[in-house]
């Protein structure tokens, strides 16, 4: 017996027939004796036909407060179809709008965050024996304005709901049947995690792995709500997605996972004055453009001059290369150039912390591949290489076979 948020995205409730099979699944988790809350999306391609609507109305300036308002009304038709469906099935269910709920949040429309949830309406169900269905994605400011947290939101009502009642698990249910080692289409032997740590999923997250949003495991991991991934479609035990302590202890790999992001590019601005306040001169004007610099690195200088590389969304690179060529003499560079045709590939793992020589295998693995290396950069968890991207795959999997991350291979 215990007391879990279930949450389902778009597609997991896209039709009537698919919110059937969900409202089936939850009423055999009620028979077995589990106690639940439920959030769902709306359903899958709803939120962005609200949003068209929404500019076809007002192409220019979107009216943010009134966006919110038609964008929650996607998830108010999914709780009210889910909660029939249930009732359908003979199980006392129950919907709620997050203003009903009363899923209190700051004021900032569209990117709402949460400050406050009220528990009592959904204990008082639950002691009842009720279903209750939340609207994900939604909450409500101070003044009864209707907000909406951000794309991809109702993971994060689903934990901030978890968190507030206490419960055992928030276990989010999607197309994919939980975590894996790499991105099964790039390596075929890729496998399901059984469990992985918050900061695993962060860094495997925001390294490309897009399965939950990374608001959610955030917020999971500062209030410890122990996170399990699983599919709406496959019966399975999903990946569970907790602290990396005593009570959950982890498999003992080095590597947990293979990341890679394909959107970066490479830019360099080559012999530069080695002086104080390059770095800032050359990254701060292109912070204040509001564009991200993600991986960052400075030679060291050689007869006063140096070199300086950093990478880029790929969406920005031509942008980023034009500012910098209007700046080339006031920057004093001799050249700038770069390259979109590259890839970032990182190996995760917490076991890293505490063994040497991880990253000697992984430059190892590489090289024995032929894969030239042009920026590498680590963390406490993480170390990453930026490489060209006609060596994605090959990299990626013989990561993977480095560090033994596939199925066990059937030997007959
Ligand atoms: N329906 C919202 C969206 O499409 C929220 C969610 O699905 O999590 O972004
Ligand atoms: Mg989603």
């Amino acid at each position: 017996m215990a007391f879990l948020v279930k949450k389902f995205g778009g597609t997991s409730v896209g039709t009537v027939e698919r919110i059937k099979h969900v409202a089936k699944l939850l009423v055999a988790a009620k028979q077995s004796g589990d106690d639940v809350v439920v959030v769902v999306s709306a359903m899958s391609g709803e939120t962005n036909r609200l949003v068209a609507l929404a500019r076809e109305m007002m192409p220019a300036v979107v009216d943010v407060r009134e966006l919110d308002v038609l964008l929650s009304t996607g998830e108010q038709v999914t709780i009210a179809l889910l909660a029939m469906a249930l009732k359908e099935l003979g199980v006392e269910a129950r919907s709620y709008t997050g203003s009903q709920v009363r899923i209190l949040t700051d004021s900032s429309h569209s990117k709402a965050r949460i400050i406050n949830i009220d528990k009592a309406p959904i204990m008082n169900d639950i002691e009842q024996g009720h279903i209750v269905v939340v609207a994900g994605f939604q909450g409500v400011d101070e003044r009864g304005n209707i907000t909406t947290l951000g794309r991809g939101g109702s993971d994060t009502s689903a934990v901030a709901l978890a968190a507030a009642l206490g419960c055992d698990e928030c276990q989010i249910y999607t197309d994919v049947d939980g975590v894996y080692t790499t991105d099964p289409r790039v390596e075929s032997r890729a496998r399901r995690l059984e469990k992985i740590t918050f900061e695993e999923m962060l860094e495997m997250a925001s390294l490309g792995s897009k399965v939950l949003q990374i608001r959610a495991v955030e917020f999971a991991g500062k209030y410890n709500v122990p996170l399990r991934v699983l599919s709406s479609f496959e019966p399975g035990d999903g990946t569970l997605i907790t602290l990396d302590d005593e009570e959950n202890q982890m498999e003992q790999a080095l590597v947990s996972g293979i990341a890679f992001n394909r959107d970066e590019a490479q830019i360099t601005v080559a012999g530069v004055a080695d002086k104080p306040g390059i770095a800032y001169s050359i990254l701060g004007p292109i912070a204040d453009l509001n564009i991200e610099v993600d991986v960052i690195l400075q030679n060291i200088g050689e007869n006063g001059l140096t070199d300086f590389t950093f990478t880029v969304h790929r969406d920005e690179y031509g942008r980023v290369i034009e500012f910098l060529k209007s700046r080339q003499d006031e920057l004093g560079a001799e050249l700038i150039h770069g390259n979109d045709r590259i890839v970032k590939l990182s190996i995760v793992g917490v076991g890293m912390r505490s063994h040497a020589g991880i990253a000697s295998r992984m430059f190892k693995a590489l090289a024995d591949n032929g894969i030239n290396l042009r920026m590498i950069t680590t963390s406490e968890i993480k170390i990453s290489v930026v490489i060209d991207e006609n060596f994605l795959e090959l990299g990626v999997r013989s990561l993977h076979e480095e560090f033994e991350l596939a199925e066990p291979t059937q030997t007959s």
